[in-house]
């Protein structure tokens, strides 16, 4: 059984939205986004051994149907506590491949951070440059995770000193992309540094992972990592620097939440009146304001039917709640509201501005759709304007 939090639990989390933070992972082909997000998937969120044991009871055949539905899933959230706070972290469907598609933008839209996945062995690649420069080009703040450190250790034989200088020359280059496709306003404020904690580094097949001020914190040095590997030892890492800590605690300390984000990308993402009542409500993500999702993904549910997932701009979703959806042209009432706990969809009463929401019902609306109170549906100007066709074009789960 791996669900352990109630809904209750995480709705209340959800309400608060600086407890909330929605990312995604964004990398270069093969250095280790999946491997990744898995690991964030295993250790933290619904699994959490810290609540309960139960993720260390999960066999193999569970784990395996958990991936096969994070897969699909158009989002999975995560639970985390820091410095003794809970938060919620929806880790965001990303393409695998990137590409210059509006289903790239899509799915930054609904994040406001990245983990940038870098395999240490090969640097910042040509797909590194372009995932960053798309992210910032959405004003989606990219954080540094170098992955494959074991094979610094295992295959190039680096000292801790050598390896140390490799992350030195990462984040120089990783660096050197901020200063190049980042709007000035955060060009400074965006770079990323060790000794912040805004940089990551370890191995996510073996499931480790740090930042500077974890390993001071915990008192480790590289001599004791490199040592881990030449005795055999790697479970150890894991066991006592389990990677999933260190991503999520750098992602809720450094990614702004919802709210905050909101502000600067706002403007940016979405052409309307900003002194309108919704783009009001939109710059500070205002639960009480008139509902906006931004809708990102749909899947087929073979049981429930259409779901259209996407981010709530403004307001709350309410089961019942009339809307309109403005490229569709077509009014429907939102028959469920849904959550994820993980990959799982769960019902919920309402989710509110900042948060991901699943919703039933909408079986006109398309990826890339703004769902729009409907009193507001001759007001509301969309997030972007789709070619639309009879017939909606679906990605099937
Ligand atoms: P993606 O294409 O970015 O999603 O990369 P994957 O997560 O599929 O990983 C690509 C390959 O790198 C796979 O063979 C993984 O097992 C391997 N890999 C991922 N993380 C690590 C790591 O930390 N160390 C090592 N040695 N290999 C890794």
């Amino acid at each position: 059984m791996v669900r352990y939090k109630q809904v209750s639990d995480i709705a209340k989390i959800m309400k608060n939205v600086e407890q909330v933070r929605n990312i995604g992972t964004l990398a270069h082909v093969d250095h280790g986004k999946t491997t990744t997000s898995d690991s964030l998937l295993m250790g933290a969120g619904i699994l959490s051994p810290k609540v309960a044991g139960q993720a260390l009871a999960l066999d193999y055949v569970e784990i395996e149907q958990l991936r096969q539905m994070t897969v699909k899933a158009a989002n999975v959230s995560l639970y985390h506590e820091w410095e003794g706070k809970p938060y919620v972290i929806n880790l965001v469907d990303t393409p695998g491949h990137i590409d210059f598609t509006s289903h790239v933008t899509r799915s930054l839209r609904m994040m406001d951070g990245g983990i940038v996945v870098v395999d240490a062995v090969e640097g910042v690649m040509t797909q590194t440059e372009t995932v960053v420069r798309q992210a910032l080009a959405e004003y989606v703040r990219p954080l540094l995770y170098i992955n494959k450190v074991d094979r610094l250790i295992k295959e190039l034989r680096l000292e801790p000193r050598e390896i140390q200088q490799r992350f030195i020359e990462i984040v120089k280059e990783f660096n050197a992309l901020i200063d190049l496709y980042a709007d000035k306003e955060f060009r400074d404020k965006w770079k990323v540094d060790f000794a912040k904690g805004q940089v990551a580094f370890g191995s996510a097949l073996h499931k480790w992972g740090l930042t500077v001020p974890i390993a001071m914190k915990k008192g480790v040095k590289f001599d004791y990592i490199v040592d881990a590997y030449l005795h055999d030892e790697k479970d150890k890492l894991a066991q006592d620097f389990p990677l999933y800590i260190a991503l999520l605690d750098m992602v809720v300390e450094h990614i702004p939440n919802p709210r905050e984000a909101q502000k600067y990308r706002v403007p940016k993402l979405w052409k309307g009146d900003l002194n309108s009542e919704i783009g009001k409500a939109m710059l500070e993500c205002d639960p009480d304001g008139p509902t906006v999702v931004a809708v990102s993904k749909i899947n087929i549910d073979p049981h429930a039917g259409h779901v259209a997932t996407g981010r709530v701009f403004s307001g709350t979703v309410r089961e019942g709640e009339e809307v309109y959806l403005l490229n569709a042209k077509d009014t429907a009432r939102v028959l469920q509201v849904g959550i994820y706990m993980g990959p799982y969809r769960e019902k919920i009463e309402e989710v509110s501005a900042g948060n991901i929401v699943a919703m039933l019902g909408l079986d006109k609306a398309r990826a890339g759709e703004t769902v729009v109170d409907s009193k507001y549906k001759d007001v509301m100007m969309p997030f972007e304007h789709l070619a639309y066709v009879a017939e909606p074009v679906v990605t099937v789960a």
